[in-house]
C-alpha cells in the first residue's frame, strides 16, 4: 500500500492551495470533498437512495441534490442528518478507496475536511498534516469566497474541531497565513520527507 496522508484544516484554512503544491511535486491528490460532491450531482451514484428516503423535494430539476435545502433539512434534524450520512459515507469511503488505487502520484494525499474527527480516518493513514491558519484569516477569506456573512462563517467553524483539537492529532503543520513563497518552501521540505518516509529517493 503507497505511502499516505491525511491532510485536514478548517473550513478555509487553505487545504485546496496546499493540495495542489504537493500534487505539483508529483503527490497523488484524493480529495473527499471532491468525492462527496461528484456522489450528489446529476446521476450521481447516491442519487437514488437519496430520492427513495427524502422524496423528489430534495432533487432538483437537472437530478442533482438540492443541497441549499438538504442543509436545511438536517441542520435541524438529527435523525435526517444521521440517514443522510448512512447513505454518502460508505459510498464516499468505497469511491476514496478506488481513487486510491486509481490516481498516479509517489505518495498519497487525502484531503479530508473533518478527519480530526473521525476515529476511523485516523487508523487508514500514516501520517496527519494539518494546515492551520489564524481565524479572522479563514473568516476573511470564506467570505469573500463563498458571500456568506460573518455569523455563517464563524457558525460552521463552531461545528468543526478547534484548531487547539487538530494541532494534537497533527504529525505536521503548515501554517498557511501570509507570504505564499515561504509556504511553498515549507511544502517543499514536507515533500523530501515525506519521499524519504514513503522509501523513495529523491531525483
Ligand atoms: P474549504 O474547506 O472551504 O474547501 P480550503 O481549506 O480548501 O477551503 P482553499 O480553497 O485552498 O481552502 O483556500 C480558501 C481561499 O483562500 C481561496 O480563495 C484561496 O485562494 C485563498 N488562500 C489560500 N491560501 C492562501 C494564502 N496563503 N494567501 C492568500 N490567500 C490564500
Amino acid at each position: 500500500r503507497r505511502f499516505s496522508i491525511g491532510l485536514t484544516g478548517g473550513i478555509g484554512s487553505g487545504k485546496t492551495t496546499i493540495a495542489n503544491m504537493f500534487a505539483g511535486y508529483g503527490a497523488a491528490i484524493v480529495d473527499t470533498d471532491l468525492i462527496a460532491h461528484e456522489l450528489t450531482c446529476p446521476q450521481g451514484l447516491a442519487m437514488p437512495a437519496i430520492l427513495s428516503r427524502f422524496g423528489a423535494q430534495f432533487i432538483n430539476p437537472d437530478g442533482a441534490m438540492n443541497r441549499q435545502r438538504m442543509r436545511e433539512h438536517v441542520f435541524s434534524n438529527p435523525d435526517a442528518r444521521h440517514q443522510l450520512e448512512q447513505i454518502l459515507h460508505p459510498l464516499i469511503r468505497q469511491q476514496t478507496e478506488q481513487a486510491a488505487q486509481t490516481t498516479p502520484g509517489l505518495y498519497l494525499i487525502f484531503v479530508v475536511p473533518l478527519l480530526t474527527e473521525s476515529g476511523n480516518w485516523r487508523q487508514r493513514v500514516d501520517r496527519i498534516l494539518v494546515i492551520d491558519c489564524d481565524e479572522q484569516t479563514q473568516i476573511q477569506r470564506v467570505i469573500q469566497r463563498n458571500h456568506l456573512s460573518q455569523q455563517q462563517v464563524i457558525a460552521i467553524m463552531h461545528a468543526q474541531a478547534t484548531r487547539q483539537q487538530r494541532a494534537e492529532v497533527a504529525d505536521d503543520i503548515i501554517f498557511n497565513d501570509g507570504d505564499l513563497h515561504l509556504i511553498r518552501q515549507h511544502v517543499f521540505e514536507l515533500h523530501r520527507k515525506y519521499l524519504q518516509l514513503a522509501g523513495i529517493p529523491p531525483d
